[in-house]
């Protein structure tokens, strides 16, 4: 599959072949045409493999996931102690993001025996049940939500004393959403000799207290916060906030919207939202932490499918979640902390492809906008106004540098062709290829990684 390596230039390769990971992790990477590491599994997986605990520190869209499921795929089966016991507890701020960890997991464990479960909130009382019936047989890897592992501990139903390893995935956004005391009060239960691994696009000083007082001596890596991918046409209307429905109906004048997701900050906004531009003959669907479990899903699902043009949701989906094929990304409200909107557009233009990222900025938006030119050092294009609609005057920046160099407005080419190619590396793996039966589920799994694989990655990456 191709991918986005522009750091790869600049680093040392490294292949997960000269890694000491499973041969049966290996064989699903080969399934999945998985050859090379990025920056943050080439640096991740071998501490993680000598057992120390670790901080991540990058964004989704890095291969973070692979980064710690490899090699703890590896070890559990190296370890095989505790057949009744939970061993690896994943822990995910989102529902989606949970469940694309699962999705992960079934290809990278295809081959090794180990098996998971995806434990969150918003489904029925018998989902609760298989849960708990899969703690007492002793699930290897569970990955949980924190609300409703919490239910599960206080009800008795789940023993952490003996899971020798924990992964806190987004540990940032798990501080926002307020799930910090609850991610202690499992810390506290987990028993002394243990791997703790924590991942984070940022590093806030809560993040940095767990690590003190939970870790032991980690080992650090550190991609830098990347700017948004070349790839990206991002343009920018200065507008009052009663004219963003009619842009919104402007930019598709000529044609239907096709894979778009329209952000807005608020629950109730999408909503209201949904509704006028379903009212104007849009074929949009609403996607907020409102909606139970089974209408997020079905709500993705449709938009996977292409049965629905047009997601309209708050930053539920902005990050982490694994759509390739989004042409555009609206900012209906302009994100008033910067990497929010990195993350916003980061939905597009992924794999390879070119995307548009169209931001809507209304009276009270000029000062975030500012602050995300700062982070992007550039000045974002202005897009005049569809005709009879009033041009505000921009306000000036309150504070801060001036955003630098004005981008010409045209999606700057992809990236060098990066079509797999096959080389003796290549045909040296075919040899574990051939020697691998072949099933359905196998190849199913290098389907969807045909379907999916897409990294971002950035060039500046150091280790401690
Ligand atoms: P993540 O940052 O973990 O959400 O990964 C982003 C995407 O990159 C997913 O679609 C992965 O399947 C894909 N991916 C991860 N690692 C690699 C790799 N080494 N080579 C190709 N694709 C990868």
């Amino acid at each position: 599959m191709p991918i986005n390596d522009t750091s790869n230039e600049q680093m040392a390769e490294v292949y997960f072949e000269d890694l000491e990971l499973s041969e049966d992790v290996l064989d699903a990477l080969w399934d999945m045409r998985f050859e090379k590491c990025t920056p943050i599994q080439g640096q991740c997986i071998p501490h993680i493999l000598e057992g120390r605990d670790l901080i991540g520190i990058a964004q989704t869209g890095t291969g973070k996931t692979a980064a710690y499921l490899l090699p703890m795929l590896t070890l559990l089966a190296q370890e095989r102690s505790n057949a009744d016991a939970v061993n690896c507890l994943i822990m995910s701020p989102t529902r989606e993001l949970a469940q694309q960890i699962d999705q992960a997991l079934q290809g990278f464990s295809y081959y090794t025996g180990i098996n998971g479960v995806a434990v969150y909130g918003g489904n029925d009382g018998v989902r609760f049940e298989q849960e708990r019936k899969s703690f007492q047989q002793g699930a290897d890897i569970v990955i949980a939500t924190p609300g409703r592992l919490i239910t599960h501990l206080q009800l008795g139903n789940l023993d952490l004393s003996r899971t020798t390893h924990l992964i806190l995935d987004e540990a940032d956004r798990m501080l926002d959403m307020g799930f910090i005391d609850d991610i202690k009060l499992i810390l506290k239960q987990l028993p002394k000799e243990r791997q703790v691994i924590l991942f984070s696009a940022t590093m806030p000083p809560e993040i940095d207290a767990i690590a003190k007082e939970f870790m032991t001596n980690p080992a650090e890596v550190r991609i830098a916060v990347s700017k948004p991918a070349d790839k990206i046409d991002q343009s920018v209307y200065v507008c009052r906030d009663a004219d963003k429905p009619l842009i919104v109906q402007h930019l598709f004048a000529d044609h239907a919207p096709e894979r778009v997701i329209l952000f807005s900050s608020s629950k109730q906004r999408v909503k209201e939202l949904t509704i006028a531009l379903k009212r104007k003959g849009f074929n949009c669907a609403q996607m907020h932490s409102d909606l139970d479990q089974k209408e997020r899903d079905e709500a993705m699902l449709a938009f996977k499918q292409r049965k629905t043009d047009m997601l309209i949701a708050t930053d539920i989906v902005s990050r982490g979640i694994d759509i390739d094929d989004i042409k555009m990304v609206i900012n209906f409200d302009c994100p008033h902390d910067a990497e929010d909107y990195v993350h916003r557009i980061g939905r597009t233009a992924r794999a390879g492809r070119e995307g548009r990222a169209v931001t809507l900025v209304g009276e009270k938006d000029h000062f975030a906008l500012s602050k995300i030119e700062r982070l992007l050092e550039e000045k974002i294009p202005r897009c005049p106004l569809p005709d009879g609609l009033q041009q505000p005057e921009e306000k000036l920046q309150k504070q801060g540098k001036k955003p630098g160099r004005q981008r010409s407005g045209k999606p700057r080419k992809a990236s060098a062709n990066t079509e797999t190619k096959e080389t003796p590396r290549h045909d040296a793996k075919k040899k574990r290829w051939n020697g691998k039966k072949k099933t359905k589920g196998g190849q199913a799994m290098a389907n969807k990684s045909q379907n999916t694989a897409s990294v971002t990655q950035n060039p500046t990456a150091s280790v401690s």
